[in-house]
């Protein structure tokens, strides 16, 4: 029966759960990984001398006594150098000095150079001279370079004189630093200085250009001399 409105009474009806739609996989775009900043290091400097035994304390924490004279290799490391993740490049140049193309390929792709000699061989300090020019013939001389004496940990048998290396570094104008790839001193020093050489000089390369010559530099104090022209 109607009720007087004329409307049909309502029923209420019973809650039916909605089914279940699965939603369609949106894929979310991966943003590609940027790489970590990288910096190539090459070590150069006379057979014997510890450039594989840094190579492999920086890399691995490790240290062999045995010389394996052809032994080198090319090595990756990320690190976290001043709070920043970034990959280091290290190429042991062992057994390319009988190979000079070898070397000046590695010198060409080398962003800095460990130039090592041992603190207890004279004549591979001598030695250090030679690699000093071949870097230079083929980069420029503000490419980032440490002189590194290695072995200080046998220091107290024949030295090199230390007057005469700090007289070859200020010659040259580029750090000098004693390190023991035996005893792991200064190891991580080396490779962490000349990585953030590495990073000064690709800063200094992205800086704008000085302005050019007839640009007036903002901020310029105006010269008070009479004889100059003041606009
Ligand atoms: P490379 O030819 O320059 O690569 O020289 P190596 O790394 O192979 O080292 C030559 C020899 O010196 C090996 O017997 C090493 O164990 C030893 N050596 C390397 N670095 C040091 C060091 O800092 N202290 C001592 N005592 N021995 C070292
Ligand atoms: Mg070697």
């Amino acid at each position: 029966m109607l009720k007087e409105s004329g409307q049909e009474p309502q029923i209420p009806l019973p809650e039916k759960p909605l089914p279940e739609v699965p939603l369609p996989e949106i894929p979310i775009p991966k943003k590609p990984p940027t790489p970590l900043p990288l910096y190539k290091i090459v070590l150069v400097g006379s057979a014997g001398v510890g450039k594989t035994a840094l190579a492999l304390q920086f890399m691995y924490n490790e240290f062999q006594d045995e010389y394996e004279p052809t032994k080198s290799g090319e090595y990756r490391k990320t690190v976290l150098l001043d709070g920043r993740e970034v990959d280091i490049d290290v190429t042991d140049t062992a057994g390319r000095q009988e190979n000079p193309d070898s070397l000046n390929a590695s010198i060409r792709r080398g962003e800095g150079f460990l130039c090592v000699f041992s603190l207890v061989d004279e004549d591979s300090f001598k030695a250090t001279q030679d690699f000093r020019e071949k870097i230079l013939r083929l980069r420029s001389v503000n490419i980032p370079f440490i002189l590194v004496g290695n072995k200080c940990d046998l220091k107290g048998k024949p030295a090199v004189s230390s007057e005469a290396v700090t007289k070859k570094a200020i010659q040259w104008d580029v750090p000098y630093v004693e390190t023991s790839a035996k005893t792991c001193h200064n190891v991580e020093k080396v490779f962490f200085d000349l990585a953030r050489k590495i990073e000064a000089l690709k800063t200094v390369r992205k800086l704008p250009d000085k302005p050019k010559k007839d640009e007036k530099p903002e901020n310029k104090p105006l010269c008070q001399c009479p004889c100059c022209e003041i606009s």
